[in-house]
């Protein structure tokens, strides 16, 4: 069956699909460049611990699809990627439903030229017991949204609990010490001094909120240099977070966890962020994938099928240099959408594609450790030496790499207003979501 062979068809709006169909869109317009997301809006994923604590509003950051295929010239398609036919180059979406379970899209068919799969990762809870039935994850807005209401609900009862004087603990436990689980330790912290300053007066953080966080590996922050696990557990700590290494989460049961060596943590809400995996759908397509359903693709972002390409998270790509893969980071899934970007250019017009080979460059780490404070580490300012940063500096780092991300989406002119009327907005709002 023929095929449109300069229709590209992005799936995934995530940090790197959204990055390429706007940049690509902007260049080539709506008949070339179609983007497919199962949701109709946008966040970028690395603030999701700022929406599950209530400091980000979901609905004054999420950026509409639909707006976006407009200002960018791409054309967006609402719906989940549930079947791939390569023969006939053809994707099949499913329907979309409301809340009330009213169809908005029925199940459609599209045609492709060339695909990019862009689905990214979810939670791995590696077949723990009780995790996928009592952990919750924040692979989604919806799962953080969730989160958030329930720590809301949580803390509203313990503040009128305290009003009768009955003596309680809230028992908030994360899984995992990489950086989601260390940002969202110290986000709540941040979060929970707000919600007493608007009104849960009889609340005392300290004294009534234990947050536990469990990491396997013998320091958190395990992938990033030593000075930076060291610094940033000794502010969680001083903040009254208790971190434990070392420990194997072997259950999660409804009011507590397990270790493997039957130690128990209590535990009212608990939070999975230990490892990812990529969406389970991707080991029907026939190309190859890993143990984490990551689709194996070559240096060029290839897999198996000429017309198919895979980034980011969902996919498992060689480190040139480095006997590991690339890791999932927002760092790696934006270069390699700017890596796509000329050889999709070649492949629309006609030409002949770029041979070069994708080359990561690390930039380094910044992670955020409360509103006034971060730590990082940043590569590459001399050649093979990192750059300790800590304090004010390592936040505002880190906020501008959300920033660079908008600005990749939307141009240097569009997020400067938003960034101000975002923050011109926050004064005329409460530090932290209150419903
Ligand atoms: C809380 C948290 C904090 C993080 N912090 C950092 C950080 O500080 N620094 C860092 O580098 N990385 C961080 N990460 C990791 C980072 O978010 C990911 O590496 C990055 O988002 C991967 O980009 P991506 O484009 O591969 O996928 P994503 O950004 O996850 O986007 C995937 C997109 O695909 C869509 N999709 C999924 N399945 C389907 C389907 N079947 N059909 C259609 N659409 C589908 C999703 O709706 C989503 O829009 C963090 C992650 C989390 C959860």
């Amino acid at each position: 069956m023929s095929h449109d062979k300069h229709k590209v068809v992005i799936v995934g709006g995530g940090a790197g699909g959204l990055e390429l169909a706007a940049k690509l869109g902007r260049e080539f317009g709506p008949e070339h460049i179609v983007l497919v997301d199962k949701a109709d809006s946008h966040i970028w994923k690395p603030s999701l611990h700022e929406v599950a604590a209530g400091t980000l509003d979901i609905h004054r950051e999420d950026l509409s699809y639909f707006m976006l295929a407009r200002d960018c010239g791409f054309t967006f398609m609402h719906g989940e990627l549930q079947g791939l036919d390569r023969e006939a180059h053809q994707l099949t979406l499913s329907a979309v439903v409301d809340a009330a379970g009213e169809e908005v899209f029925p199940v459609r068919t599209l045609a492709y030229g060339t695909l990019i799969m862009a689905v990214g990762s979810k939670s791995n809870f590696f077949g723990t017991p009780g995790a996928a039935q009592y952990a919750l994850a924040l692979d989604s807005t919806a799962e953080a949204e969730r989160f958030r209401q329930r720590l809301l609900n949580e803390l509203v009862t313990l503040n009128r609990k305290k009003t009768t004087g009955t003596p309680q603990i809230l028992n908030i436990a994360i899984v995992g010490g990489g950086a989601t689980g260390v940002e969202l330790a110290a986000e709540l912290l941040e979060a929970m001094a707000g919600l007493v300053y608007y009104g849960l007066n009889e609340l005392d953080p300290e004294r009534d909120v234990r947050i536990t966080l469990l990491e396997g590996a013998d320091r958190i922050l395990s992938a990033l240099p030593e000075k930076l696990s060291a610094t940033a557990q000794a502010l969680l700590v001083t903040r009254g977070v208790s971190v434990k290494t070392s420990v194997k989460v072997a259950a999660v049961e409804a009011d507590g966890l397990v270790d493997s060596e039957g130690n128990r943590y209590p535990a009212d809400l608990c939070v999975w962020a230990a490892g990812i995996e990529a969406p389970v759908f991707l080991t029907t397509l026939g190309l190859e994938t890993n143990r984490l359903h990551q689709i194996v693709v070559d240096e060029r972002m290839r897999t198996a099928d000429p017309d198919i390409f895979a980034l980011g998270d969902c996919a498992q790509a060689p480190w040139a240099g480095e006997s590991r893969s690339l890791p999932a980071r927002a760092q790696v899934a934006h270069q390699q959408a700017s890596f796509l970007r000329p050889v999709l250019r070649a492949r629309i017009k006609g030409e002949s594609e770029p041979q070069e080979h994708f080359r990561f460059r690390d930039y380094g780490s910044l992670v955020s450790v409360g509103h006034t404070r971060g730590v990082g580490s940043l590569m590459g300012v001399l050649k093979g030496k990192s750059w300790f940063v800590e304090g004010l500096l390592a936040r505002w780092m880190y906020m501008s790499l959300h920033l660079m991300h908008h600005m990749a989406v939307l141009g240097p002119l569009r997020t400067g207003s938003m960034a101000l009327g975002r923050l011109l907005l926050k004064r005329g709002a409460p530090r932290v979501k209150l419903h």
